[in-house]
């Protein structure tokens, strides 16, 4: 979804590199499950789905690292408003996910002014247990499938609109 996101948002081949850390963005809420070692509340502030997933952390993400590229801006880089969006959307986007997921507590998106756990009524991604050690047999082969449907193609199928769309249009002049 990150990395989708970002050959929409800055479909120029050379920005590759920011697709990947759009992707890494994406992943990046989910550095929270730290906090079950340390046996910090689900449901709480700091807990799995909290905070990290509010809007405001992509938010705060998404300055962080576009600010870091424009203290040291390399040759070539995208427009900093430009990739600012880009870089919350993609953060953002790992709570809309979880959100229409099966599982597990709801997503805190205004956390902290309002921890209340939110899902979207449509819920048809299923859930991944919490840990690589658990993620075996059946239940992460349901997950992969419904990752694939519900994510993967679409992104995809968004991609390929985009390319023949890239394509119809012809190269857009510098
Ligand atoms: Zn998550």
């Amino acid at each position: 979804m990150g990395a989708t996101l970002g050959k929409l948002l800055l479909p120029e081949r050379r920005y590759w590199p920011y697709w990947v850390l759009a992707a890494a963005c994406a992943f990046l809420p989910d550095a929270d499950v730290i906090g079950f070692k340390f046996h910090v509340p689900y449901a709480s502030l700091w807990g799995h789905r909290g905070l990290s997933h509010s809007l405001l952390a992509a938010a705060v993400v998404a300055s962080g690292l576009t600010l870091l590229t424009a203290w040291r801006r390399p040759v070539g880089a995208p427009p900093l408003g430009r990739l600012l969006l880009l870089l919350a959307l993609a953060t953002a986007s790992h709570g809309v996910l979880d959100a229409m997921t099966t599982g597990g507590e709801g997503v805190a998106f205004f956390s902290p002014f309002d921890t209340e756990r939110y899902f979207f009524p449509l819920r048809p991604i299923a859930v991944s247990p919490i840990g690589v050690k658990k993620f075996v047999g059946a239940w992460a082969a349901r997950v992969l499938r419904s990752e694939v449907q519900w994510v993967l193609l679409p992104c995809l199928l968004v991609l390929l609109a985009q390319a023949a769309l890239r394509r119809f249009r012809g190269p857009v002049a510098a």
